[in-house]
């Protein structure tokens, strides 16, 4: 009903208030020269008004536009820098990475090596010489042996006061065996054979043939000259209680301990019962044989016996060599050179000290301590 009217006055209050003051103004300001109040009537009102809002308008549109154009401007500045930034951090990455390529592409790996000569009978020396029933042992240049007795430790016991090994199986017999001692509390390991020469070999054969015959005695006891025991790298052991009681170290299975861990020692039970028909050598558990501690390593990891790891060591050269890691961190590499006659040229990496053995055959085998 009424709607309309309501509606109106509250239009029109709202000009009122704005309608009386212009009263009151011309009540405080009785200018004579005045006089048209209408214009003013008409004119304040439209004038002001208009002007209230086209000032408000055009505030609010010059604020808006020095937003737009402080955002365009700071949208100007900011992601060039943005993209500067960007740009400088591709830059330098593509610098960095330039820097990475460039050598590797402009300045190939120029592998520099030393070379050190090893003559044919160097061939018969060193920790991986293979003695066996078809490679004699050949007395290396140089040969040297230590006494067990006044330099072995407390841990082990000997059977004679005349054995002797290589001082590098010294060192790490009386590391592995005293190894040994701690883990168990057994120092009844005995060492029963150590270095031998040729004519100690031949009373040996004599005196298992005259006992054992010739076929069981030939499958224990290698040909006088092809015995790994010539090396001095190689020692039987056994057992000799405190009770002073003998037995075979595989009597009892504590002794396992010292198969479990030989290679820790760069040492190698070497005549396994699973290769006889490669070392033609029966089953000894008692034989244990110094190779080098990477070495050993690796044949336990691929269970091969010194025949097997000889040969399979040929595939590697100074561009491919075999890297074996043990389990504390101790990374080495190793590669084989075959021997050239009188003379051989081996080839190290500039700066490295490499340790070159003969394999008895017909190469030698370097092996260098990376850390
Ligand atoms: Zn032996």
């Amino acid at each position: 009903m009424n709607t309309p009217t309501p509606n109106r006055p509250n239009r029109n209050p709202q000009r009122r208030p704005n309608m009386n003051s212009h009263p009151d103004n011309r009540q405080q300001s009785p200018d004579p020269r005045q006089n048209p109040n209408r214009r003013r009537r008409r004119r304040k009102p439209k004038y002001n008004y208009g002007a209230l809002f086209f000032l408000i308008a055009s505030a609010l549109i010059i604020l808006i536009i020095f937003i737009v154009i402080i955002r365009a401007i700071a949208g100007a500045v900011n992601p060039p820098d943005d993209k500067e930034t960007g740009n400088a951090s591709d830059t330098q990455q593509s610098e960095s990475i330039s820097e990475v390529t460039e050598p590797e592409t402009e300045a190939p790996p120029a592998v520099i090596y030393d070379y050190v000569t090893r003559t044919e009978t160097d061939l018969h020396s060193g920790s991986l010489i293979l003695v066996n029933y078809e490679n004699d042992y050949v007395e290396p240049v140089g040969f040297k042996t230590v006494p067990l007795y006044g330099n072995k430790n407390s841990s082990y016991k000997l059977s004679s006061a005349l054995h002797e090994v290589t001082p590098e199986m010294l060192e790490n017999l009386n590391a592995m065996l005293a190894a040994f001692d701690a883990a168990t509390g057994k120092h009844d390991i005995i060492i029963t054979s150590a270095y031998r020469t040729v004519e100690e070999q031949q009373a040996i054969m004599d005196e298992r043939i005259e006992n054992y015959g010739e076929e069981l005695a030939k499958l224990f006891v290698a040909e006088p000259g092809k015995s790994e025991h010539h090396t001095a790298l190689a020692v039987d052991m056994a057992v000799y209680t405190d009770a002073g009681e003998g037995m075979d170290i595989s009597d009892d299975e504590i002794y396992s301990w010292i198969e479990q861990n030989c290679h820790r020692y760069g040492i190698v039970r070497r005549y396994a019962e699973d290769k006889i028909e490669i070392t033609q050598i029966g089953n000894e558990p008692w034989h244990f044989r110094y190779v080098g501690k990477p070495h050993a390593w690796q044949m336990k990891q691929l269970n091969y016996c010194l025949e097997e790891y000889v040969e399979y060591l040929k595939q590697y050269s100074i561009e491919n060599r075999l890297s074996v890691t043990d389990d504390e961190g101790a990374i080495w590499e190793i590669y084989y050179v075959a021997s050239e006659g009188e003379s051989t040229e081996i080839p190290l990496p500039q700066g490295v000290i490499g340790e070159i053995s003969g394999n008895n055959r017909d190469g030698f085998i370097v092996t260098i301590s990376i850390s």
